[in-house]
């Protein structure tokens, strides 16, 4: 059955061979790094999984190539969330995705940087703006490791319904995959359980989720990484991490840190590597976001 509908995606687009039909295993295409971890665990040795977004590329606003967009036309599942990379947005069918998104109860966007952006350059780059609009929610749903979890019992069924000969090794992966974030849950719930701060200083407001599942409170310099922050919205953080005595501004690998430490020297604070997921890390999904934890531990003063 699987094999019939890739055989007419195949010919619909032209193309006469992909990789699934190779190997005969179905073909899932994660847009970034969370998800094809999320989409190699849940998928073993039943389908072969390949990324849109290099290692050590940033995702947001990623362009695809011809070739990207046939491998999604083709694939028998693309694995995406809405709102991050508008190019794949475009790119998947409904019935051959699954919008991580969806799975969850999601938070709204935050606001500040589009009121800069009204302000500051009215008239101006109208389109790219529209862009970060696209969607009301924080689409950064992979730092919530629970809703990660809840992610990955739906991505379960969604493999099952797309490959039944095996769906029984989908459903049995994801609830191990689920048990294992669901442990690496309680290990963060438990480590950021008494801090002295609970203020998380960042570079681009990929936390939200984090902060709104430890109790913490983000306070992001810009909402899309490749976003310069405007003079106003950097002396709005300055302020608000002198008055909470914020001894920690966070940067990440991907970005240029120069923000970060510039505002970090303005207060007095240091700055801190914490990592968003947004690429793939030296080690995976779960030992990444310990080192998060330790991070976060030391910046905010924990004593658990
Ligand atoms: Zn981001």
């Amino acid at each position: 059955m699987l094999a019939a509908a890739l055989a007419t995606a195949a010919c619909g687009s032209g193309s006469t061979q992909t990789t699934a039909a190779a190997t005969g295993k179905p073909e899932v295409v994660a847009a970034f790094y969370p998800l094809q971890w999320l989409s190699e665990q849940v998928g073993g040795s039943d389908a072969q999984v390949t990324v849109l977004t290099a290692p050590g590329v940033e995702p947001h606003d990623l362009e695809l190539g011809i070739k990207q967009v046939t491998d999604v036309k083709n694939a028998a599942l693309t694995v995406y969330i809405k709102g991050i990379q508008p190019a794949v947005d475009d790119a998947v069918e409904p019935d051959k995705s699954f919008d991580a998104a969806t799975a969850v109860t999601t938070l709204p966007a935050g606001e500040h940087e589009e009121h800069a952006e009204h302000e500051e350059h009215a008239g101006e780059s109208e389109e790219e703006h529209a862009e970060h609009a696209d969607v009301s929610y924080d689409p950064h749903i992979w730092l919530d490791p629970s809703r990660l979890a809840t992610v990955a019992t739906k991505l379960g069924e969604r493999m099952a319904a797309a490959d039944p000969a095996h769906a029984q090794g989908y459903r049995d992966r994801a609830a191990k995959t689920a048990a294992t974030l669901t442990g690496l849950d309680q290990e963060l719930s438990q480590g950021l359980s008494t801090c002295r701060s609970k203020t998380l200083v960042t570079a681009h407001e990929a936390f939200g989720y984090l902060a709104d599942r430890y109790k913490l409170k983000q306070v992001g310099i810009t909402l899309d990484p490749e976003m310069e922050p405007s003079p106003a919205r950097l002396s709005e953080v300055a302020k608000l991490a002198r008055s909470e005595g914020v001894t920690t501004v966070f940067t990440e690998s991907l970005v240029s840190p120069k923000v970060a430490e510039v505002l970090a020297s303005q207060v007095g604070a240091k700055t801190a590597v914490l990592d968003p997921l947004e690429s793939k890390p030296s080690g995976d999904y779960v030992s990444a976001m310990r080192d998060n934890l330790k991070t976060l531990q030391t910046a905010l003063g924990c004593t658990a």
